[in-house]
């Protein structure tokens, strides 16, 4: 069979498959009754040197190989974060497992440069409801506020962060010549220093002051 002996060259590399097929949710029966069983076709399954294939496309089996190949048709290489449609056609026409459509688009998802890029394309802040905090100092907001009378350290603003958990705030005075990189180390010295990290910091100020932190 020409078409079997070409799959079988391009699953080198994936002989692990073979043994997991037996504890894969998804193809346990099918691959116990076709290695155990006279009939080398089930349905559209296929056995062939051990691997699983339907309708010729090599069975993949849950485990992290599935995100493997998600990824790296997202964003390995050569891969330009190309939508669900695009990668969920590229996976299909080689391999084959149930929850494909529904791994794409979880993990697609989750990417963090997409994410990034199409919130520089639309000001998201505004449209997107914010994660609801449940820990004090996870979720910080940050405003500033300028053009105050100067003080004798020649400070003419405030930056207010506020935990969306508990409401409180602190006041770090600072100058309006500040740039992002001495609002960062002020938002260390004296935020980071005593509440830690926060996963959210929302500001008034654009998206590339806040990706900056
Ligand atoms: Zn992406």
């Amino acid at each position: 069979m020409m078409v079997t002996r070409e799959m079988n060259t391009e699953v080198i590399g994936f002989e692990r498959l073979k043994e997991d097929y037996l504890d894969c949710p998804d193809f346990r029966e099918t691959y116990s009754a076709l290695a155990t069983g006279d009939e080398r076709i089930i349905g559209d399954f296929m056995l062939e040197d051990g691997y699983l294939f339907r309708s010729q496309k090599l069975c993949i089996t849950k485990t992290s190989l599935r995100e493997f190949f998600v990824w790296e048709l997202h964003a390995g290489g050569l891969a330009g974060h190309f939508g669900q449609a695009k990668i969920i056609a590229a996976i299909e026409n080689r391999f084959f497992w149930p929850s494909l459509k529904r791994d794409v688009s979880r993990l697609v998802k989750r990417c963090h440069t997409c994410q990034l890029a199409k919130q520089r394309k639309q000001n998201i802040d505004l449209y997107t409801p914010l994660p609801v905090p449940n820990q004090p100092w996870q979720n910080v907001s940050m405003e500033f506020v300028l053009g105050l009378p100067k003080t004798i350290r020649k400070h003419d603003s405030v930056c207010v962060v506020v935990d969306r958990f508990s409401k409180m705030a602190h006041f770090l005075p600072y100058s309006k010549t500040f740039d992002a990189s001495r609002i960062a180390k002020l938002y260390f010295d004296e935020i980071v220093r005593l509440h830690g990290l926060p996963k959210t910091i929302v500001s008034d100020r654009d998206v590339k002051f806040t990706s900056y932190f």
